[in-house]
């Protein structure tokens, strides 16, 4: 019998739909939004049931870690009534905010909504530019996009802001993406960091394969782009490349997250259930789910393709690839969304 993986459950991911996101990007890692919005008191009241819990898996903790999704259209008004939850929870100050997904605003209200998440202490704004102009739009589902991103990425640099930018390296975006260094360096403001990607292999970007670059676009990368690699998803390697890798992978305890996608259903389910019943029954179905896939070191030698030159960032990328594999030969039932598969 072929060896099951062997799995601890190191975070408890609680995930909100509370924002509505205003984009439809094709690279998007969140995939399908489908469900009710959710009332953001409505997901505090849940998640703050959580704060005090110390759930467990074997002899080790489990961390609860709540998540709004799916933008920050809720302004710093709401981040002010987060605040409790942040606390609770031991999160870090936010300091950071993207602004993909947000609605369309003028100049002047962009500017009002800018300087409050300033006053709130926010230092850095984030755009993800995919390509320019029509390209960028077409990406991210909004006519008009690229010009709002910059409008956005502007003000917050005259208001003092320090910008945080990551732009999208596909086939398509490659010709152009130096002239877009180039165009984002005259917005002239301290920057707190400008990295360069390829899609993640995850939710909308799995359909994005036949534009995903090869081996020759990585080798070929112009210096410049070369230090623009996030120090986070430095490992820049194809399919191919990876498979050399996981071929000796030996069956080990992986530490994994359990994923819940929270919306109105979905809290009712839990609202009659205790707390530790809740997370304890997360915890089973999550092991349960990833106990349905064999280990990545085996998929890597049953399903791999030798031949891909394509480029992933990270290996639960060729993991999910591989699992898409296995599941077309080998279709199986399990709960995938509580897994990071
Ligand atoms: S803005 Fe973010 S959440 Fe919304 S579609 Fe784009 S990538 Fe997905």
């Amino acid at each position: 019998m072929a060896p099951k993986r062997n799995v601890r459950i190191s975070t408890i991911w609680l995930a909100g739909a509370v924002q509505h996101c205003a984009h439809a990007c094709s690279y998007c890692s969140i995939g399908d939004k489908a469900g009710g919005r959710l009332p953001l008191e409505h997901f505090l009241d849940f998640v703050m049931r959580f704060a005090r819990l110390l759930p467990r898996d074997g002899d080790k903790e489990v961390k609860v870690h709540p998540i709004v999704h799916y933008s920050y259209e809720y302004g710093a008004e709401g981040a002010r009534r987060m605040e409790p939850m942040r606390r609770a929870f031991g999160l870090p100050t936010l300091e950071q905010i993207t602004t993909g997904g947000l609605r369309l605003r003028d100049e002047a209200q962009s500017r009002a909504w800018l300087r409050d998440w300033r006053d709130f202490g926010v230092r850095t704004i984030h755009a993800t530019f995919a390509g320019m102009n029509e390209t960028h739009d077409s990406y991210n589902g909004r006519r008009g996009d690229f010009d709002y991103l910059w409008m956005l990425q502007k003000v917050a640099a005259e208001l003092g802001m320090e910008l945080g930018q990551s732009l999208l390296l596909t086939k398509t975006t490659a010709p152009r993406i130096l002239e877009l260094v180039e165009k984002l360096k005259t917005l002239n403001a301290p920057l707190d960091h400008r990295w360069v990607f390829p899609p993640a292999y995850m939710g909308h970007g799995k359909a994005l394969e036949a534009d995903r670059i090869g081996e020759s676009e990585r080798d070929t990368l112009p210096r410049e782009l070369c230090e623009m690699r996030s120090p986070h998803f430095a490992t820049w390697r194809s399919e191919r490349e990876w498979l050399k890798e996981l071929a000796t992978e030996q069956t080990r305890q992986e530490e994994v997250f359990c994923n819940v996608r929270l919306d109105v259903s979905r809290i009712q389910a839990f609202e009659t259930k205790e707390s530790s019943e809740i997370t304890k029954s997360l915890i089973d179905r999550a092991r349960r789910a990833y106990e349905a896939i064999p280990p990545l070191g085996e998929l890597a030698r049953e399903f791999g393709d030798r031949t891909n030159e394509r480029i992933y960032l990270h290996r639960y990328e060729i993991e999910r690839l591989l699992v898409d594999r296995f599941l077309i030969s080998i279709p199986t039932s399990f709960e995938r969304d509580l897994t990071e598969l």
